[in-house]
């Protein structure tokens, strides 16, 4: 039996009404897997293989219940998605805003599954998080926060069960107070988080590693091409972890920088970021608007986006769908040929048929990201194993996963007149193991 895209996309939309995000993801992958599944493991489809990877293994929803400081009783809402585990424990970020849905948890989830694979390292997919806000919340907030909340998820997690991390909102401060209060409830030391401190379990180079990482993956885009950063200007949005890193490593390479962003704006400095500006950048926190007041060179727009400036690469490294067809539109007329995604889906699917369209180098996040979850996996194997390895050791392994990403991405998106679709590429040569994985373990 051959599987049909239109009718599947229906079947998912009927199963997961309002469910936009969820949706989007299914799609970006199932458009490459389809025909792919229908050529080469036909039999897949009897065993309903995809119908199957749409569905999540458990979806665990709790209250976080916590008083504020001013002792009033404040109420979250808290999530786990158990997305898959055919290859490895489940592994994924939590992310703590606002925004947060099951919706949204659920397509980072089915994209860790597929990012996780392409790491090469025995993880499963999950993810979680809460509508907690951490904006302007004190210290003691957020621990009290953190402690009600793991105090419902260490029933769920563990280290060969399910291995969560941080993502937007979650930093090592909450990895922390998450840690310690998991750690106190099961009198347990053990790797059941990622991001930890390097004094307490902790790997070197997993703050910096999806943004290493993604500028390690256009480095490889662009030596596929025999060309170099040199002489590229760079557009990034987002100023957290993963642009800031992105940048650093960036400027390292020999690009040069010209925007960073946050929910207030885009920063734009036409002379570039140097190593001392970014330092700047990072004391100032959410503040990045005051740049302007030390380096006269810089303006910060409240009505404009990185994508509005001329530059050679962007790398959208914010939050999802944060790049329209709108923005690719302007970037390709303004001359841009690559882009990187350092955030999850930041690019929505009608950018993504304007950039293939245009013939830009585009890098989906779930390549392109990996990164970070990858240095998560060797946090994993540190721990296992009762070591720390030096910055040197883990940035070497990053470097060596990120090319063998690159590799996949080649080996699976290659089209007839050479150019790398590496959607396709990732969406491929992420799901053979776990296909492969599902079919042998039986109906599970
Ligand atoms: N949240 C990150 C991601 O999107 C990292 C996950 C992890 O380290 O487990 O991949």
């Amino acid at each position: 039996m051959s599987l049909n895209f239109k009718n599947f996309i229906k079947y998912v939309t009927d199963k997961n009404p309002n469910e936009p995000e969820f949706l989007q993801a299914v799609a970006e992958v199932t458009e490459d897997l389809i025909p792919y599944i229908n050529e080469k493991h036909p039999t897949w489809n009897d065993l309903k293989i995809l119908e199957r990877i749409v569905e999540p293994e458990r979806v665990i929803s709790f209250r976080v219940t916590w008083l504020d400081d001013k002792n009033v009783v404040q109420v979250n809402r808290g999530y786990r998605v158990q997305m898959n585990s055919a290859i490895g424990p489940y592994k994924g970020g939590l992310r703590f805003s606002p925004t947060v849905n099951l919706s949204i948890l659920k397509f980072l989830a089915f994209e860790q599954v597929f990012k996780n694979s392409l790491t090469g390292i025995p993880l499963g997919g999950g993810k979680g998080g809460s509508d907690f806000d951490p904006k302007g919340k004190s210290d003691n907030e957020i621990m009290r926060f953190c402690q009600s909340f793991m105090t419902e998820l260490f029933r769920h997690v563990g280290p060969e069960t399910d291995v969560p991390a941080g993502d937007i909102g979650v930093g090592e401060r909450e990895v922390g107070y998450m840690f310690g209060q998991y750690k106190r409830i099961q009198n347990h030391f053990a790797g059941v988080l990622t991001g930890k401190g390097p004094n307490w379990g902790g790997s070197y180079i997993r703050p910096e590693a999806t943004g290493y990482g993604l500028l390690y993956f256009v480095q490889c885009i662009l030596e596929n091409l025999d060309e170099d950063f040199s002489g590229k200007t760079i557009a990034i949005s987002g100023a957290g972890n993963v642009a800031y890193y992105a940048a650093e490593k960036a400027v390292n390479l020999g690009g040069k920088v010209i925007t960073l962003s946050n929910s207030s704006g885009c920063l734009h400095d036409p002379e570039g970021f140097s190593l001392e500006k970014l330092h700047h950048v990072a004391s100032l926190g959410r503040e990045l608007a005051k740049y302007t007041e030390t380096y006269k060179s810089g303006q910060f727009f409240t009505d404009k986006k990185p994508w509005d400036f001329a530059c050679d690469i962007a790398l959208p490294c914010a939050t999802q769908n944060e790049l329209d067809e709108q923005d690719a539109k302007t970037l390709v007329k303004n001359g841009c040929r690559f882009v990187a995604e350092g955030a999850n889906m930041p690019s929505t699917m009608e950018a993504i048929k304007y950039f293939h369209k245009s013939k830009v180098h585009f890098a989906p996040g779930k390549a392109a990201n990996a990164g970070g979850v990858a240095v998560s996996g060797l946090e994993m194997s540190q721990n296992w194993i009762g070591q720390q390895w030096t910055s040197e050791k883990v940035d070497g392994r990053l470097k060596g996963i990120m090319e063998n990403i690159h590799k996949t991405c080649v080996k699976y998106g290659k089209e007839e007149d050479g150019h790398i679709n590496y959607l396709k590429g990732a969406n491929i040569g992420g799901f053979i193991k776990v296909g492969s994985a599902m079919k042998a373990q039986g109906l599970v």
